[in-house]
């Protein structure tokens, strides 16, 4: 057996038993990645002499621990969008190329304390902006169910490291559905939690408002293992919360695990334009969670439609303030001018790329004097309908159950001169976000071309384990989640 196509949950019983070390299932990885990436593009930063001496350290420390950390010793992959001390960070734009943070993301310090083996950072767009990664100024990231294709995005590589066997996890950010768009397209599993659950101190912010770390992996109890080791308030972002995190149980009863369990089912979320193999797939896979006991209810969130449009109103203007801190001043290149302001505006007019400046001057026109009420302030008021929405449907059901994206993995290129149907993958992730609601994405099939086909639960504020157990009883009784892309 090859060490890399371990799961986490099956690499963690293995290292437990003694019967692998976490040199041997890093080096695996690391192996995988320098004989396949080429082809993949899933990391812009591969640090393999960092890898294997943390890898030694965690068996190091296995053996001198009574009771080893469950995440002892298991690979993990990291968007660049998290700054990891030691490791260069550009956000996939040139206005940061050579930037080495000083300082470590509190997501991944929490996962390197518990003994997780870093191995490098993975593509995406530029500053997470994007649904196909074809927004990075280093080049795409291809799909590994197909190459001509997108992964998705923004945190394309990280789902395309976790389908090809590179890593067991990944860490990616979801601002609109950068986890679990990318989840879907390449047929793994990945959880957006509640805004606030996981601490964003050390991830570049996009949306301040919307922003949420989340993780990628190969089935939900991986998910869960890395989610509960990263949850938590934390003293450097005010944003997160304190709610208690424990390890997400996963144990079920019997036949019907999902016995009271209520799943509502929107008719906004199935609508004209969806690719009919996805309706079809996640129509299937709801009626699994049916036989698996749970009660099937529909629901209404009639707001949906105005997601998209407040989305891409609210993420600019935020994007548009985080991004005047790159300047040539404080962070990465500076390109000279004649004086301050002229060299502020040659930096930045050169070196970010073209969607980032698309965002920054929607995102100043949205916020500016005049405008400001009729756009940024209008959209936060459609924001609360939204969010409204939410609160009544999870008054009548405990989860609601939808597609991830209206289509499977786009040919790379497809949308190249239409930002607009770029924007329009993200119909149905975009609304948890807004609401600050938690997100899951897992496999439930493939189509015709043999691509992925991804669902969606979304859950209660908090209600991240719920969403995980849902999916867990759902991966019991199906297989989709251990396919494996044969063409790389
Ligand atoms: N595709 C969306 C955007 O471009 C969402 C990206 C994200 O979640 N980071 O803004």
């Amino acid at each position: 057996m090859n060490l890399s196509d371990l799961s986490l949950t099956q690499a963690q019983a293995l290292l437990q038993k003694g019967d692998i070390s976490s040199h041997e299932l890093t080096l695996a990885h690391l192996e995988r990645i320098t004989a396949l990436d080429g082809a993949l593009h899933a990391f812009l930063h591969l640090d393999g002499a960092s890898a294997l001496k943390q890898a030694a350290a965690a068996d190091a420390r296995r053996k001198t621990q009574d009771h080893p950390l469950p995440l002892l010793g298991i690979p993990l992959a990291v968007k660049d969008v998290f700054v990891v001390a030691g490791m260069p960070c550009t956000c996939g734009s040139k206005i940061l190329e050579g930037y080495r943070p000083p300082f470590t993301a509190t997501a991944v310090k929490k996962l390197q304390e518990a003994g997780m083996v870093i191995l490098g950072k993975t593509n995406t767009d530029e500053f997470a902006m994007g649904s196909s990664t074809e927004n990075s100024a280093y080049g795409v990231t291809h799909n590994p169910w197909d190459l001509e294709r997108v992964p998705g995005g923004s945190s394309g590589g990280s789902a395309a490291a976790v389908a090809a066997h590179f890593t067991p996890a990944a860490l990616g950010s979801d601002t609109g559905g950068s986890v679990r768009q990318p989840a879907s397209f390449c047929g793994v599993t990945g959880l957006k939690p509640t805004y606030g659950r996981v601490s964003r101190y050390g991830l570049v912010a996009y949306g301040s408002s919307l922003d949420s770390v989340g993780a990628l992996g190969r089935s939900a109890a991986d998910v869960a293992a890395v989610f509960s080791a990263m949850a938590g308030r934390d003293e450097l972002d005010a944003t997160s919360q304190d709610v208690p995190v424990s390890a997400v149980d996963l144990r079920l009863n019997g036949e019907r695990p999902l016995n009271g369990i209520r799943i509502g089912v929107a008719k906004e979320y199935f609508i004209d334009g969806i690719q009919a193999e996805v309706e079809q797939a996640v129509r299937v896979a709801i009626r699994q969670l049916e036989s698996l006991g749970a009660e099937i209810r529909p629901v209404s969130l009639p707001h949906t439609e105005y997601a998209l449009p407040v989305y891409y109103l609210i993420a600019p203007a935020e994007a548009s303030a985080n991004l005047a801190r790159f300047d040539g001043v404080r962070y990465g290149p500076r390109l000279t001018g004649q004086a301050m302001w002229d060299m502020f505006t040659r930096t930045r007019g050169v070196k970010f790329g073209e969607e980032a400046t698309r965002r920054v001057m929607l995102g100043t026109y949205a916020l500016s004097a005049g405008y400001y009420d009729a756009f940024y302030g209008q959209a936060q008021k459609v924001r609360t309908l939204i969010k409204r929405d939410f609160e009544q449907a999870f008054a009548e059901v405990d989860a609601i159950a939808c597609p991830v994206a209206p289509t499977t993995a786009f040919k790379i290129g497809a949308h190249g001169d239409d930002p607009l149907a770029m924007y329009l993958e993200d119909v149905f992730t975009l609304p948890a976000n807004l609401a600050g609601v938690p997100g899951l994405a897992f496999p439930v099939g493939f189509d015709k071309a043999r691509l992925p086909i991804g669902m969606q639960l979304m859950g209660r504020h908090f209600g991240e384990a719920d969403l995980l157990r849902l999916a867990h009883a759902y991966q019991q009784v199906t297989d989709w989640h251990w396919m494996q892309p044969g063409r790389v």
